[in-house]
């Protein structure tokens, strides 16, 4: 049987990995095969990709997307790519954003370079919610146009806008998605989920930005992997594609939730100074993935996040190192 040979980038990653687990995994097509390449940096876990590390039909190669050298050949033995990769915290971004530059921007413009160099067959740019900026109601359609507020969703608006730009100036098939804020295991603890259900676990204070009733719209990864599936074989060239979860909830009533799961209280609850730009509200207007792909998301938020927990309660060895770095979440900010 031919494979489709698929390059993911970031795959090391929270999302990119559970991508590959999934693609990989009994479930998955038994047509593709996969690359990794991934630079390893804090939010990578080699662990993540145990499940796979055997399969024939994997292969992992650390690097950087920034280096042509090791793009180039790459790219040239891959049919497709899917693009994961990324410096991903909006906090960080606000200490130093030249990395979120570099990595997102640069890049991507490097990986998008080879794809048209070499002929990609398709090339799948896995951006944001956050493009859009901050909405008090309604949904942003995939029509509406960028309004970041952050370095982190700056760097993702352009190198999403100069993906479709290589649709549009040089027909490469180009397919972006934009989705919501991604829970699930396997996410370094940094950001919120993660990083108040690490703390909690420890039996330490939450900091939670600001009054707590910033919303985000909360997408179970396997709804994520799955959309992104949707897009990847069923997606048209040139198209942004809006991925989201279903369930709004503003920080307040997540951390109530997280709380009330790990068996804590509000005196473990630290209010702490807002985040410089901190978006009120996101949310996408998801009809377009459903209506074209078939989209829908499927996981229980309940359910997605009891799972969850649990799974940072069984597997402490995978984040318990990450809270003693000296730039790790111990010392660190909350984040969405
Ligand atoms: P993550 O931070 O968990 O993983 C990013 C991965 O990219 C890591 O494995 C890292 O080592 C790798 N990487 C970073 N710089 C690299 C470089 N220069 N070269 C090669 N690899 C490099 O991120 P994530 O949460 O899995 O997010 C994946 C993608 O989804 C990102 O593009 C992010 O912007 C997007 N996204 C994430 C969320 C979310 O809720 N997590 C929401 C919307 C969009």
């Amino acid at each position: 049987m031919s494979q489709t040979r698929i390059l993911v980038t970031g795959g090391a990653g929270f999302i990119g990995s559970h991508y590959v687990r999934t693609l990989l995994g009994p479930l998955g097509p038994d047509d593709v095969s996969v690359t990794v390449l991934d630079a390893f940096t804090y939010a990578a876990n080699r662990a993540s990709l145990d499940e796979v590390a055997d399969s024939p039909r994997f292969r992992l190669v650390v690097g950087d997307i920034c280096d042509p050298d090791v793009v180039g050949p790459l790219i040239a033995e891959h049919d497709q790519v899917v693009h994961f990769a990324a410096e991903s915290h909006v906090d960080r971004s606000l200490s130093s954003s030249a990395e979120f530059v570099r990595t997102n921007v640069m890049g991507t413009q490097v990986l998008l370079d080879a794809a048209l160099q070499h002929g990609i067959g398709t090339f799948v740019h896995v951006s944001t919610d956050e493009v859009y900026g901050s909405i008090s109601t309604g949904s942003c359609s995939e029509e509406q146009s960028v309004n970041p507020n952050s370095p982190y969703a700056a760097s993702k608006a352009a190198s999403d806008l100069l993906a479709l730009v290589y649709h549009r100036s040089h027909d490469l098939d180009v397919r972006v998605t934009r989705c919501s804020n991604n829970y699930g295991h396997h996410q370094y603890p940094e950001k919120i989920i993660p990083l108040f259900v690490s703390l909690l676990l420890q039996g330490r204070k939450v900091p939670l930005y600001g009054d707590g009733m910033n919303v985000r719209d909360w997408l179970h990864i396997d709804d994520h992997v799955r959309g992104i599936e949707l897009v990847r074989t069923r997606g048209r060239a040139g198209e942004i594609y809006n991925i989201g979860g279903g369930t709004e909830l503003d920080n307040r009533r997540l951390t109530e939730r997280l709380l009330e799961a790990c068996g804590a209280s509000w005196d473990q609850v630290e209010y702490v100074t807002d985040r410089k730009g901190h978006d009120r509200r996101y949310s996408v207007d998801w009809s377009k993935a459903h209506t074209e792909l078939g989209y829908k998301p499927q996981k229980d938020f309940t359910e997605g996040l009891a799972e969850t927990v649990a799974w940072y309660r069984d597997n402490r060895d995978w984040w318990e190192p990450a809270t003693t770095e000296a730039d790790g979440p111990a010392t660190g900010t909350p984040a969405c």
